[in-house]
């Protein structure tokens, strides 16, 4: 008899426990190596035991975990200036999560709004499909049912509106409105690409109508596309973004970052955090951003994203009955599968390649960003195998039906 969990049982979790990780591979306590196209959901970005993370979490350890935001805190002061260096931001502030990023992200879209007069416009439009977290704001921002049951009364302020559907946005736009909120690439809703023309599209539509524009990077952020930020494909900016998962390396960091403008109602006192931005958070960010922002870094992220993407799509075109499309920027790609996405993932697993499923049906590879060439053409080893077992499952039952 097995031991009832202690955990509280929230997460479907498949039986496999590591027991170390190291690049793109990950091994369980017999020894057995897996290769990870999952990088705990796009959270590993250099892969399992950067050398260069692991140096900088250690001399950090020794040296000052924790101090609170009473205090100036050197190392985030240092983070916070590159990423601001970096992008279109002139402030930072950090959290333990995507989701924390978000809740900032929305309330400094309220706040700004109530600073300059004007506290009636608090709604967000947001987007069918979108993933922003599991707070209770964020999932009223994502608009998910299967998030939202039974969770009491929804939080109001937020306005979902078809995906990628800029009529629908403008219909939306009422004297409540605050700012729009969405992912420049899906990630849990099944890796779907916002055309670029639609985020100008509705960078245009905030500036016309006075709205704040924030794009959640949390998946898609710190070189994930082949970009620092997946934003930067498509020519605009936003005035808020929250970041994530890339950004510690598979320490818990996040951040939301904002134009000055933006941030003009968060004033001392409006917001906090106690453990957000602490010194061991931030030196794994920085040492995280010394080798994203490496010049060559993202060429290669981008080299070995369009080597796969021409391996992916060979493969589809070999097994049109399992992948019906392939799709993604840089190594955020994704699989529209035509057998149930939990079978592929599970079949991909006893190729010992892990994988992510998403919506849409649609199988997520999301490797750290520091794969070679060689791990795409293992991971397509497994790929190819899992696409032949379900061709072959599916040819035989057919000849059950013939029978
Ligand atoms: C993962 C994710 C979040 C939530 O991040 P957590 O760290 O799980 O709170 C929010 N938005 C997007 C796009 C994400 O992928």
């Amino acid at each position: 008899m097995t031991t009832p969990s202690p955990l509280l049982p929230a997460f479907a979790r498949s039986e496999l426990a590591f027991a170390r990780g190291e690049g793109a591979r990950l091994f369980t306590a017999d020894g057995t190596s897996y290769l990870d196209f999952a990088a705990g959901i796009a959270v590993n970005s250099l892969g399992h035991c950067h050398p260069h993370l692991v140096a900088a979490l250690k001399a950090q350890a020794e040296t000052l975990w924790h101090v609170s935001n009473m205090y100036r805190i050197p190392e985030q002061e240092k983070l916070g200036a590159r990423l601001v260096e970096a992008t279109f931001a002139d402030y930072a502030f950090f959290t333990n999560s995507g989701a924390e990023a978000l809740e900032a992200s929305i309330k400094m879209a309220r706040k700004y709004h109530a600073a300059k007069g004007a506290p009636e416009r608090y709604r967000l439009i947001t987007f069918e499909g979108a993933f922003h977290g599991r707070t209770l704001a964020t999932i009223a921002a994502g608009g998910q049912a299967k998030y939202l049951e039974g969770f009491g009364p929804k939080v109001d302020g937020f306005d979902q509106v078809p995906f990628a559907d800029h009529e629908a946005v403008r219909a939306a736009i009422g004297p409540h409105t605050a700012g729009i909120l969405i992912e420049p690439l899906q990630g849990e809703g099944g890796i779907r690409p916002v055309p670029p023309q639609c985020l100008r599209g509705l960078r245009a539509l905030c500036d016309e109508h006075g709205l704040l524009l924030i794009f959640d990077e949390v998946q898609t952020g710190v070189g994930r596309t082949g970009k620092l930020f997946a934003h930067e494909w498509a020519n605009v900016t936003p005035d808020i973004m929250a970041i994530a998962k890339g950004i510690g390396g598979g320490f818990p960091i996040g951040a939301c970052l904002s134009t000055k403008e933006a941030g003009i109602g968060m004033t001392a006192g409006t917001h906090g955090t106690t453990f957000g931005g602490n010194p061991l958070a931030c030196a794994v960010g920085n040492a995280v951003l010394d080798v994203v922002l490496a010049p060559g870094f993202l060429d290669h992220v981008n080299d070995v994203a369009g080597y796969a993407k021409q391996k992916l799509a060979a493969l589809k075109d070999r097994h049109p009955q399992v992948i019906e499309a392939v799709r993604g920027e840089g190594l955020m790609m994704g699989l529209k599968v035509i057998p149930p996405v939990g079978d592929v993932v599970q079949a991909l697993r006893k190729q010992h390649l892990l994988t992510v499923g998403a919506g849409d049906n649609t199988v997520r590879l999301l490797p750290p960003l520091v794969i070679t060439r060689g791990d795409v053409d293992e991971a397509l080893v497994s790929l190819e195998n899992a696409c032949r077992e379900f061709e072959t499952a599916r040819a035989s039952s057919t000849k059950g039906e013939a029978a």
